[in-house]
């Protein structure tokens, strides 16, 4: 299976720069042989349906479980439909622990847009002090991030993010990717990325790892020519 790589530009670029970028980014996949999907959550103002040769698949950061309604500044399913967008990054952690979203709600929109068909990037991750607490605690609360989620969903892509990892430069290092993904498949038998600071110096070592199916890249994916640089590692390893 090849991997599957993902941008996640959260409240970066412009609905001007996105279109450049992705001008960018399918002419750099043309010129690399890149034939996987990519996929890229810009911001929802910069949602589009764009004209690409290669194969790059635009999802939503968020959404919410309505198809149009009063729930003011969320989109829904209307504003995704009209852009054929059927992909929806849910339980990141900066919705989870900035925005306050439950793990409750989490699996409400998950139900939700599963029952639409959504390819869904479902992220769990635990935040330094559960890390710190070892082990068992993290196993813990990784099950608690997948209450009330079918784990058996098709078109379910798994996103392994620790909270200490995400935007901080602090990668976690490829055995203990290596240990927390093993514990990951035994709960959900999904493809499985890892998202935490990855980067062109460290993608080749990440990607290597025995269950690590792909990467959820955000800081590093900003930049045309950093992603560009990520796939063709990921070209060579493949
Ligand atoms: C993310 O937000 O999903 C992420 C992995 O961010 P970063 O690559 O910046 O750590």
């Amino acid at each position: 299976m090849s991997k599957i790589v993902a941008a996640n530009f959260k409240t970066n670029h412009t609905r001007a720069s996105t279109a450049e970028y992705v001008r960018a980014l399918d002419e750099g996949m043309g010129r690399l042989g890149y034939e996987a999907p990519v996929y890229l959550f810009p911001p929802a103002t910069a949602l589009d349906s764009f004209e690409t040769a290669g194969d790059i698949r635009v999802g939503a950061q968020n959404a919410y479980p309505t198809v149009k309604g009063s729930f003011t500044g969320e989109i829904g399913l209307e504003q995704l439909e009209e852009f054929g967008i059927d992909t929806v990054l849910v339980g990141h952690s900066e919705r989870r622990h900035i925005l306050g979203e439950s793990q409750s709600f989490v699996a409400e929109k998950f139900a939700w847009f599963k029952e639409r068909g959504f390819t869904i990037f479902y992220c769990i991750g635990e935040p330094l002090e559960v890390r710190e607490a070892g082990e068992e605690a993290v196993r813990r609360y990784l099950v608690e991030q997948l209450e009330g989620i079918d784990t058996e969903y098709e078109k379910l892509v798994m996103a392994y993010e620790p909270v200490w990892a995400i935007g901080t430069g602090k990668t976690a290092t490829p055995d203990l990717i290596e240990a927390t993904h093993a514990v990951i498949k035994r709960l959900c038998d999904r493809p499985l990325l890892y998202g935490g600071s990855v980067k062109p110096a460290n993608i080749a070592e990440i990607l290597a790892v025995p269950g690590c199916d792909g990467a959820l890249i955000g800081t590093a994916s900003w930049e045309v020519s950093s992603m560009l640089s990520m796939l063709e590692t990921v070209n060579r390893e493949k």
